[in-house]
Formats: C-alpha cells, structure tokens, sequence
C-alpha cells in the first residue's frame, strides 16, 4: 500500500497528483519576518518567466478554535487541501511559550512525512568544496519533535521522542523511491541506536528492511556524529541522506553551511495528500524589512514545487537565471559577500531570464 503511494507522488503523471492540467492554483504562505519580501521576490520571477499558475495566498495567523487552543485558519487548510500543493515563507515561533510552532501544526494537519532537502554546491561560488551534491530526507512527522512535554515533578521535564514503524518505515521507502528516481546511488541512514537502541533502533531496522527492496540502491548506516565529522570534511562521501526528525534539522542546516549557507538551499514537505515547499531558513529577524534578504531558498524550493508539478521547462529556466546571477557574482546579497539588495538581485534574475 505505501509502496503504491509513493510511486504516485514520485513518478505518476501530473493529473495523478490532484492537479488538473489547466487550473493549477498554488496556494501561498507568505510568512513572517523576512517571508513577504522573498515571497513577493519569487512572484515577481515566475511572472518574468510566464508561470502557468495562480497564486492563492493565505493567511496563516493563529486563530482561537473551539477548544480554546490557537490553530491554523480553517481557510488556509482548506487552501492546501483543495490545491493540494503550496509555497511557504519561514513562520516565527515564540521560544518556551505562546501558541506552539506553526511549522509542526501544517506538517501533522497534512501529514506531510518526508522533508527532502537539496544541497549542491553552487557553480562559480566559492566555497570550502566545490562536490557538495546531498539530499538529506528527514523523518518529518515525530520523533523529537513529537511535541509531547510534560513536567514530571517541579523542575523534572520529560520530552518524548516517538518512533513509529509505520512513519520510519514510510519516509525509509521515500528515500530509497527518491533514490531510484533520481538517478542517485547511494542511501546513508543516519542514527543514534547505539545509545538509542530502541527508537533509533526500529528506525534502522525499517531501513534496513526496506534497503533489502531496493537492490539498485547502495545502502549504508553511518552514526550521526560520524557523519557530521566527514561531512565537514569530505562531503563527496554521501549522497541521500535519510533520518530522525531532529537529526535532519541540524544536520541538514550544517549542509547548508557548506554550500553558502542558509540563503540558499530549499526544501519539499512531501505527504500522502500534498505538499508543501519552503526555505530551510528561518525569519530571519535582523533583516527583516530591509530589502536585504537572499530569495534564493524559497526561489529554489519553488523551482522544487515547479519539478514536482512537472513543470519542468519553466523550473529548469529560473533555475538557470539563479544560478548565472549568482556565478556572475555581481549582484550578490549580503550573505553571499555582495552588496546588493534583494529587489536588485530578483531584478537581475528577471532580466536573466531566457
Ligand atoms: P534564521 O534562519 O531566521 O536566521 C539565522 C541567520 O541566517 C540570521 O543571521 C539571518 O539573517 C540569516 N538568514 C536566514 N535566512 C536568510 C536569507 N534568506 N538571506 C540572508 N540571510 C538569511 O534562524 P533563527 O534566527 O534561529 O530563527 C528566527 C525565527 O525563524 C524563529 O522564530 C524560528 O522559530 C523561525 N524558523 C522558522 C522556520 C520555518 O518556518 N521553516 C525555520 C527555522 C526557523
């Protein structure tokens, strides 16, 4: 059963995502912080390069629900359950208390299990290496992020990392699918089941049982601190990467880092009955308002959402103008060294556009 599932969001043709071949609404979470900037930046590009879509955006804004706890806007859920596929702007979550983060609520609302995140090194921008070519596949539905807390006694709080097989064992079929897909060789599962021996030990085994499907597919278990160590020093040793939840968060940021850091590397929340695209960064809120953020990871994770709408000829152009701005060094924002302006940077990729 999930075997077929993922076969449909992967491979199967556009009409058998929900998509129609001639509406294709996309609904649009603008986000916080930095969020209307970069998403206004990457409306301005797929209007330059002729996207056959409407944006729907929504406002995701917790409201108070029946039961007294914040939630998501009934219209925004409706939104990505009619559209089936979205865009998403970084959302700000206050630390410790207030409502619960918003990221978490939309992966759980739409059960959106496997959080794939590209990083490659950029041709023409230097950094440390230049064969950085990974894909890390995080676990994104529980394991520590399950957010299930609670105080024991007066100072004693316990958190609950929860393990399914069902949810290990589906997001360990993504990788290898996407894999295959992909054309790449090799899927790595990182872990802690050494100390861990039995949440991050079920989530070996799943993978573990499900490498013996995919034959094609060179399967490796590396432990995650050893990872961090070679990925820092020899990122060519991996390919796709597939893990926990937690595990992914970081060390996907660390990847990022790698390549030029957070401006710059995009990421699809991919689930049974949609999905939704998003910037691996944050809100960044020390530069917000100022017209100097870098839209490149939300622009490249919408040219993620375009691949996955199979849109591919229009993907594939934006992706080209990107790239040339950014080898050409010219039109640089801030994080990348340079001092333009967001406006000027989209400007350019506009007009780069073929
Ligand atoms: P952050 O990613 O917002 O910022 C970290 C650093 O990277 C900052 O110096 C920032 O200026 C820089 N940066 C990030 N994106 C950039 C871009 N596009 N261009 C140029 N520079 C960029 O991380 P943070 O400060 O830890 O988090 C801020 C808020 O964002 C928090 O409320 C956090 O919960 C939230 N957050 C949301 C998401 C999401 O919506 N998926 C992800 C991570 C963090």
């Amino acid at each position: 059963m999930a075997s077929r599932l993922i076969q449909r969001i992967v491979t199967a043709p556009t009409s058998g995502r929900g998509f129609s071949s001639s509406v294709r609404k996309v609904t649009l979470i603008p986000g916080d912080g930095i969020g209307p900037e970069i998403s206004a930046a990457v409306q301005k590009i797929f209007e330059a390069a002729s996207v056959p879509i409407e944006w729907e955006p929504v406002d995701v804004t917790p409201v108070r629900q029946a039961d007294g706890k914040f939630g998501i806007p009934q219209a925004a859920i409706d939104s990505v359950n009619r559209n089936k596929i979205g865009l998403k702007g970084p959302l700000m979550t206050p630390v410790g208390k207030g409502h619960r983060s918003l990221n978490l609520a939309l992966r759980k609302e739409f059960n959106l299990y496997a959080n794939v995140r590209p990083c490659r090194s950029l041709p023409g921008y230097k950094t440390l290496y230049d064969d950085v070519n990974v894909v890390t596949i995080r676990e994104n539905t529980e394991g520590e992020y399950s957010g299930i807390e609670h105080e024991i006694v007066d100072g004693v709080v316990q958190s609950i990392k929860l393990i399914t097989e069902e949810a290990s064992r589906r997001v360990a079929e993504f990788a290898f699918q996407y894999a295959k897909d992909n054309k790449r060789s090799k899927v790595t599962v990182v872990h802690k089941a050494n100390i861990m021996r039995m949440s991050d030990g079920l989530f070996l085994r799943c993978c573990r049982e499900m490498a013996e499907k995919y034959p094609e597919v060179k399967f490796e278990e590396r432990y995650l601190d050893t990872v961090c160590l070679n990925m820092v020093q020899d990122p060519g040793k991996y390919d796709v990467l597939v893990m926990p939840n937690l595990y992914g968060d970081i060390l996907s940021d660390m990847c990022a880092g790698l390549v030029g850091g957070l401006g710059l590397t995009p990421s699809g929340n991919i689930g049974l009955n949609g999905a939704l695209f998003e910037s691996v960064h944050g809100t960044a809120p020390d530069i917000a308002g100022k017209d100097l953020a870098n839209p490149t990871a939300l622009l490249l994770s919408a040219v993620m959402m375009l691949k996955h709408m199979e849109l591919n000829d229009q993907a594939d152009r934006i992706q080209d103008a990107c790239f040339e701005v950014i080898k050409e060094g010219k039109y640089l924002t801030g994080d990348l060294g340079g001092k333009a302006k967001c406006s000027e940077f989209t400007q350019e990729i506009c007009s780069k556009i073929k």
